[in-house]
């Protein structure tokens, strides 16, 4: 589908007046929608909860936007618990996916209440140890080893991956930590990221349904729900379709009540820990063109880098870039588009059609509302962008100011120094 920006140039203009470029933008009408359409998707399940992966787009007037649509958060790490306790979300609003936990981050989990998911088997002591107790609910993070095949296409290999245990030690873990006193158990695996397909999740879910049925046959615990964890995937280039939600509830519907209601658990909640899907179509990174150079190709030199959106260096990722006011113009010029990096891989696009681009131009990297700003960094002493809120009724608010160089200074003792900013 093509893709249109939810800014016009006259807008940008307007929010540029006050926050210069390079800046992340949220759509909060549009996230809103989604939220809601994820919820009716799987509103046949009474328990359903999306717990937002804090991860992809880590500010808490997000968080809380999301929250008043009925999603707690997934995190981590510490600091992205408090996070979530900062954005007034805590207790069973919080589920706890964490590996290589340290033991402060356990901790917090354990108090603020949440959900913990256990990446291993060995945890179980460790949380007992750390914590002084076991939780009445905990989940469990499977690994089915192998690889994860959607058809005749492989997805993952999760046989390579550092998560999750093993249906063996699931069950052991489960015996002894009924004996420690859990009385009822969640099930969680992740096994393939950005999956564009309706099939994804009924997949996924069809194998933790048999399992969770063959755990409690083995171990006679009480599963009380199946976290399908992230991995829905999103249109980034315009010629994919996207994956339709409603299509997906009916599938994991459909495979709920074919495996686990005739085995007498029909009872169990399904949640999600969706990041991508929520928040990467309702971001924007909106940059302004700085320069323009001609060598053995056309360059476009943005204010924005890849410290601002690393995934396209990283991954080679398509992100699409509409220049605002040309949004119908023909795509008869030929452009690597880059950030100012001294890495060659600093390109948002490389051998881009795009239409004439003049200095000064505001462009639009479209679908970075997930895992963009969150994995910034300050490689060449670039520094992070602002981030900005467009509400409903069309006005603005900055949901974060830009960086500044005291702030990538402030961690040296800054008083053995004198920077003249
Ligand atoms: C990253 C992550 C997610 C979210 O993944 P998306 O691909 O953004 O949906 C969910 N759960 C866990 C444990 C993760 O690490």
């Amino acid at each position: 589908m093509k893709k249109v920006p939810f800014l016009t140039l006259e807008k940008a203009k307007e929010i540029i007046a006050q926050i210069p470029t390079p800046f992340h933008i949220y759509d909060e009408a549009g996230m809103r929608a989604n939220a809601r359409a994820l919820k009716e998707a799987f509103s046949w399940n009474p328990g359903f909860k999306e717990y937002f992966a804090v991860k992809a787009t880590p500010n808490p007037y997000i968080l809380q936007i999301l929250h008043e649509e009925g999603c707690g958060c997934d995190c981590a790490t510490y600091a992205e618990l408090l996070l979530a306790e900062a954005a007034g979300i805590t207790g069973k609003d919080i589920m706890f996916s964490s590996n290589v936990t340290p033991e402060l981050d356990m901790k917090k989990a354990y108090d603020m209440g949440a959900y913990i998911n256990l990446d291993d088997a060995t945890h179980a002591e460790f949380l007992e140890r750390v914590c002084g107790g076991v939780p009445e609910t905990i989940c469990l993070r499977y690994n089915p080893g192998g690889s994860f095949s959607l058809g005749n296409t492989i997805m993952d290999m999760p046989r390579d991956a550092k998560y999750g245990m093993t249906e063996d030690q699931m069950a052991g873990v489960m015996n002894r930590l009924q004996k420690l006193g859990t009385k009822h158990f969640g099930i969680h695996a992740f096994l393939a990221s950005n999956a564009v397909s309706n099939e994804y999740y009924p997949e996924l879910a069809a194998q933790l349904f048999r399992l969770a049925v063959r755990l409690r046959n083995a171990t006679g615990a009480h599963i009380s729900f199946i976290n399908l964890s992230g991995g829905i995937g999103v249109d980034y280039r315009p010629e994919q379709p996207a994956c339709d939600i409603g299509i997906i509830g009916r599938e994991v519907h459909n495979r709920f009540d074919q495996i686990l209601v005739p085995n007498g658990m029909g009872d169990i909640a399904i949640f999600s820990e969706l990041g991508r899907f929520m928040m990467a179509p309702y971001g924007h990174l909106v940059s302004t063109v700085l320069h323009q150079k001609h060598i053995y190709r056309e360059y476009i030199g943005l204010d924005a880098c890849a410290a601002n959106l690393m995934r396209p260096a990283m991954y080679g990722s398509y992100h699409h870039i509409t220049v605002l006011g040309k949004e119908d113009a023909v795509l008869d010029h030929v452009y690597d588009v880059t950030g100012g990096l001294c890495e060659n891989n600093d390109k948002f696009a490389i051998e881009r059609s795009l239409p004439e681009i003049s200095v000064g131009d505001v462009v639009v990297i479209h679908d970075t509302g997930a895992h963009g700003f969150s994995m910034g960094y300050n490689y060449n002493g670039k520094l992070r962008s602002a981030e900005v809120l467009l509400k409903q009724d069309g006005s603005f608010r900055m949901i974060r100011r830009a960086e500044t160089p005291m702030d990538y200074f402030a961690t040296l003792d800054i008083g053995d120094f004198s920077f003249h900013n």
